[in-house]
């Protein structure tokens, strides 16, 4: 009956069914027997304590990783005390999720007031600086500025907040991304700077670089070029190197277009995420100009006015570092557009919106070392702000977007090593070589493990 219902087939599947479910409840019946035997029979003896008590069991074994002792410990000295408040079980407890961080991150201290009628200064004047750095240069010829010929001194120059990100991946991107500076300076001999100390309270957030800038090209003479990177910005070309020759005669080097700037006066003619300073006087002046309107509070909120009065396109917001960049070559043009070199051929900057979806299409194509639309150098992810509350886009799109950049970057450096990631979208990688009893003889494809740019000279003398 049941046969000419469901089929010959059907049936045997369900008679297959019931009797492997016999031997499946056959094997839990002798699972618990044996727990029961290593664990005790429970206080009730009951399937429902035998249930908890297994559960337990595994927990146990799965989660708590510390020796018991020190777990005893603890109880013990949380129920001598005899208080069971709040404060004093966050104190003791050795669970990170139930750990109130906030605590750990409050201010210490009170913050000096700048008086307001001292205008603001990014430090003592300095006007003989070339003079100082070409004496120190010369006194100390085992820090020269040029490591070749048309191979200057560079240091990146990078930070955050001294906090936490004010959400829990933050920091786990702003972690991606220091890497991703690491490997692309590793492999072009460029040394990095990582800040996360405000050096200047008056200087927050996006204008802190300016005080920053200043002390390292102070501090290191020997440094030729100094490159700013943000946070969120990624490179994602290995193998570009920076044409250095190009910018013999200039002092800056921003991602812009000249009409967009002097024409239109757009504040998106330029952008400050990733550009390159040369040390020197110029260099001292510039930020000079740069910083007057920086100061936080009423300062920079009526800087802001200006800049959206007289910008093209620019919203209503408080005065930020990009657009007071924009303002001072507009309005100083005379002074300081000669020495400032405004790059497209490039991506020396490159806003992310316009790259990630077109990732595939580049693998497809081209090949790194281009560094323009192509294979562009740097995606920056303007206006994400993964280490904040609110960005300008939607979350999602902003963080599956960064790791796909992240990844087309990685895939660069394992390549090296024989290796890929599995997709853009994957962290899992997956082998593109065999491995081989003679290592030295596997040359990777774009030639990065001993890539040209970054060979040095030895001299005679050492
Ligand atoms: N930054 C910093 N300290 C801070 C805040 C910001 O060093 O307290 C740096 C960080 O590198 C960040 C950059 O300033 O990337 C500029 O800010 P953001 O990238 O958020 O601006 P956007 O590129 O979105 O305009
Ligand atoms: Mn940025």
């Amino acid at each position: 009956m049941l046969e000419r219902c469901m089929g010959t087939q059907r049936v045997r599947q369900i008679q297959r069914a019931i009797h492997q479910s016999k031997v499946t409840f056959l094997c839990l019946f002798l699972t618990v027997v044996v727990l029961r035997g290593t664990i005790g029979a429970g206080k009730f003896g009951t399937p429902e304590q035998d249930f908890n008590d297994i559960r337990e069991h595994f927990y146990a074994h799965r989660k708590r990783v510390e020796p018991h002792r020190v777990l005893e410990e603890v109880q013990t000295t949380t129920s001598t005390n005899g208080d069971t408040s709040n404060e004093d079980s966050n104190k003791n407890t050795n669970n990170y999720e139930q750990f109130d961080v906030s605590k750990l991150f409050v201010d210490e201290g009170v913050q000096e007031k700048p008086d307001p009628n001292k205008p603001y200064s990014l430090g003592p004047k300095i006007s003989d600086w070339d003079q100082q750095r070409a004496e120190w240069l010369k006194n100390n010829p085992n820090f020269p500025n040029f490591l070749g010929p048309n191979k200057p001194r560079v240091l990146l120059v990078t930070g955050s907040a001294p906090k936490p990100c004010e959400n829990p991946v933050g920091d786990h991107y702003l972690l991606k991304s220091i890497k991703n500076k690491i490997d692309y300076c590793r492999l072009h001999g460029i040394e990095i700077f990582y800040n996360m100390a405000l050096l200047d309270a008056e200087m927050a957030g996006f204008w802190a670089k300016l005080p920053l800038i200043r002390k390292m090209l102070l501090s290191h003479p020997e440094i030729e070029f100094l490159w700013w990177m943000d946070s969120d910005a990624m490179f994602t070309d290995m193998a570009f190197e920076i044409p250095w020759e190009r910018y013999k005669d200039h002092n800056l080097v921003m991602h812009g277009w000249n009409e967009m700037i002097y024409d239109e006066k757009n504040w998106i003619g330029l952008n400050t995420g990733s550009f390159l300073l040369r040390n020197g006087q110029w260099a001292l002046d510039l930020l000079d100009a740069w910083a007057p309107m920086g100061p936080k509070g009423k300062i920079r909120d009526e800087a802001g006015k200006v800049l959206t009065r007289e910008l093209k396109g620019r919203p209503v917001f408080e005065a930020d570092d990009q657009s007071a960049m924009v303002y001072l070559l507009v309005t100083q043009r005379d002074k300081w557009g000669e020495k400032v070199y405004l790059e497209n051929h490039y991506y020396l900057h490159g806003y992310w919106g316009i790259l990630v979806d077109r990732y595939e299409e580049m693998i497809e194509n081209y090949h790194p070392g281009l560094g323009d639309h192509r294979w562009p150098l740097v995606t920056h992810f303007v206006g994400c702000k993964p280490c904040g509350k609110f960005g300008d886009y939607p979350v999602e799109r902003c963080l599956r977007q960064m790791d796909r950049a992240f990844n087309f970057g990685d895939n660069q450096i394992l390549n090296m090593y024989g290796f890929t990631h599995r997709s853009l979208g994957s962290k899992k990688v997956k082998r593109v070589r065999n491995e081989t009893s003679t290592p030295l003889e596997v040359k990777d494809e774009l030639g990065l493990l001993h890539p040209a740019f970054k060979a040095v000279k030895v001299s005679a003398s050492l």
